[in-house]
């Protein structure tokens, strides 16, 4: 339809879609609930940017990775699009605005986080609203099947039956066939329509390397190969120690991790995407959101828990289009390790039971109340009382969050808050304020509102900047100022907390069903070994097995992984064999004709010496190949 394409033309500057993005968008604009996979990078903004434009009404976009979502607010503002976001962190009122905005404003996208959804204001103002259609981003959260499960997206469910009508387009880059599906189930879909793209990566090659010392082969790695780098270790400390070793190499590094202030992240980021340093060593909690198209290389030193987190972190290599690779190394220690994480992650159902009475205790909460109690939650404080090893506790609290028994968030974060404690007049009064002091109560008035009655979130980063301060004397500033009731001052803070979903069960009470206990332990074990086996085999060629994971047929190797290569250089051993694969291939090309490239497979040799037979003819040009297919 042209009136997409002059949208797309118009707002974006582009000439034509890419891809499936056409497809998507006519489908989801015709008013039929969808379900596009795209890999990341495949241009998944555009597929609800574009149609929720030439229809009227608000698209209610949910995600749940706020960063994004402000990116996105702020991408769209500039193109002169209106939009808005709702999250945790905003004040009621804030909140309030933004949807009256909905209702009676021209607001084209509503982002919202899948945690708001509950709520009831919320839920009130969106039967007010006219809403054009839902975008679902990071689909695969709605299902128990997938690898990254929310429970907070299956009120996205309950959304949909307050807007009957009202279609929904569920996006994600990474599914199996069975999460596919599930999709679909959990959404309400009117009929199955899935639009997918490739998530072949032709430019990327995947290899395992097999080392007992990771760290050596790591710096071997970094050495040999050019360009920007991301290394993924699991456990935080193990961030910084890694980047000093590359650094000791005389090759610069950063660290990531979520526990870091947002100050220190957005730095080190940006000194990362401006090639100030070349490797980024981080945890999973980096990359979610980080467009960086020019990555050499992606390095895992330990195997996450499931081929789909895998590939997502592994594509972040090479979106620009030019060779990459994505490495992981392994050794059998790891095989030991990844099974260890199946009980780690689900431990005994005693043991769960014994957690809940302990924060019982912890608590002081008797049998029969506790209803509806929040708690800031200490994990450290609670291990050191009970004599419990942090992992193990944190993985009862979530089953026991999925049992519905309490709400286990963790690192809730929560932004600065500010108040002031005297009048604006008695501000004027004040005298022994420094000038540092000053600028900070002047530029915290231009930029606040309420800020006499009211607790006001404040942007310690900017509020800094405007003064020409670092972060952490602004901090300092505050805390004075607080300290000399002027003001109140509550620092940001990461804090997990429990809430208590139903009464406390005496805990020979407590039931863990098959569907949050055996079934999910059961497919956890599954993600593991397909892991393991990814990481273990050394016949199948890796971009293959990737695929064929995602349900997705494809019938060539990829022909750079290093269980190509590894065949082909055996191949070449066998000179004889080579010889007698590469006059086959000549007979089958001198009748002149063009042949298919999938006739190769009707020669009964094997693939590794066909393939190196093939390349070879190319090389020397002793036959062509075009569109697939190989001539004389
Ligand atoms: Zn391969």
């Amino acid at each position: 339809m042209s009136s997409y394409l002059s949208l797309l033309k118009q707002y974006w500057g582009y000439d034509d879609f890419r891809g499936i993005q056409r497809e998507i968008i006519e489908s989801i604009g015709s008013g039929h609930d969808t379900l596009g996979l795209m890999p990341t990078g495949g241009g998944k903004s555009i597929t609800f940017q574009v149609p929720a434009l030439a229809k009227e009404g608000t698209c209610v976009v949910i995600t749940p990775l706020i960063a994004l979502m402000k990116d996105q607010v702020e991408n769209l503002r500039r193109r002169g699009i209106r939009a808005a976001a709702i999250y945790s962190g905003l004040t009621r009122e804030e909140i309030i605005i933004t949807l009256e905005n909905c209702i009676f404003g021209d607001i084209r996208f509503l982002y919202v986080s899948p945690e708001r959804l509950s709520s009831d204001l919320f839920q009130t103002k969106l039967r007010h609203m006219k809403v054009s259609f839902i975008t679902v981003d990071e689909a695969h959260c709605i299902s128990q099947w997938g690898y990254d499960f929310r429970p907070s997206y299956l009120e996205i469910a309950k959304i949909r039956k307050m807007l009957p009508g009202v279609p929904v387009l569920a996006l994600t880059a990474t599914a199996t066939p069975q999460v596919v599906d599930d999709i679909q189930d959990r959404l309400s879909f009117n009929e199955k329509r899935v639009f997918r793209m490739s998530f072949e990566r032709k430019n990327l090659a995947y290899v395992v390397r097999r080392s007992e010392d990771k760290q050596k082969e790591l710096i071997h790695i970094l050495s040999s190969l050019r360009g920007s780098s991301i290394v993924y270790v699991r456990s935080r400390r193990r961030t910084k120690e890694i980047a000093d070793l590359i650094q000791q190499a005389g090759i610069t590094a950063t660290f990531y991790h979520a526990g870091l202030d947002s100050v220190e992240k957005d730095k080190r980021q940006k000194a990362w995407q401006e090639d100030q340093v070349r490797v980024m060593v981080a945890t999973n909690a980096f990359g979610m959101g980080i467009d960086k198209p020019d990555v050499r290389l992606v390095i895992h030193i330990d195997s996450p828990d499931s081929v789909e987190a895998y590939f997502q972190e592994a594509g972040r290599a090479g979106r620009d289009g030019q060779k990459a690779y994505a490495v992981l190394l392994y050794n059998d220690g790891d095989q030991r390790k990844l099974e260890k994480r199946i009980t780690d992650n689900f431990p005994e159902k005693d043991f769960i039971r014994e957690i809940y009475e302990h924060l019982a205790y912890f608590y002081q909460i008797g049998v029969g109340s506790g209803f509806g109690y929040t708690f800031e939650f200490n994990i450290d404080k609670f291990c050191h009382a009970f004599h419990h090893f942090p992992i193990q506790v944190d993985a009862a609290l979530k089953i026991l969050t999925r049992a519905g028994y309490i709400e286990y968030t963790e690192e809730q974060d929560n932004q600065a808050r500010v108040m002031f404690t005297i009048s604006r007049n008695e501000l004027y009064r004040l005298e022994n304020t420094t000038p540092n002091e000053e600028k900070v109560i002047t530029a915290l008035l231009r930029n606040y509102g309420g800020l006499f009655t009211d607790y006001n979130y404040i942007d310690e980063a900017f509020i800094a900047s405007q003064c020409g301060l670092q972060t952490h004397q602004l901090y300092m500033i505050l805390k004075g100022l607080g300290q000399r009731h002027i003001l109140h001052f509550i620092p940001q803070k990461k804090t997990p907390y429990i809430r208590y979903t139903q009464r406390r069960e005496d805990k020979e009470q407590i039931l863990l069903m098959p569907v949050v206990y055996e079934e999910r332990k059961q497919q956890f074990r599954e993600r593991i070994h397909a892991m393991t086996r990814y990481a273990a085999s050394d016949d199948i060629c890796r971009s293959r097995y990737l695929l064929r994971y995602f349900g997705e047929a494809n019938d060539h190797d990829c022909h750079q992984c290093d269980v190509c290569l590894s065949h082909r250089s055996e191949g070449m051993v066998s000179e004889p064999a080579l010889n007698e694969a590469m006059s086959k291939i000549l007979e089958l090309v001198s009748d002149g004709k063009p042949h298919p490239i999938t006739e190769l497979r009707d020669i009964q040799l094997p693939t590794a010496e066909l393939d190196a037979a093939l390349d070879y003819l190319l090389k020397e040009e002793l036959i062509q190949q075009e569109d697939g297919s190989i001539f004389g």
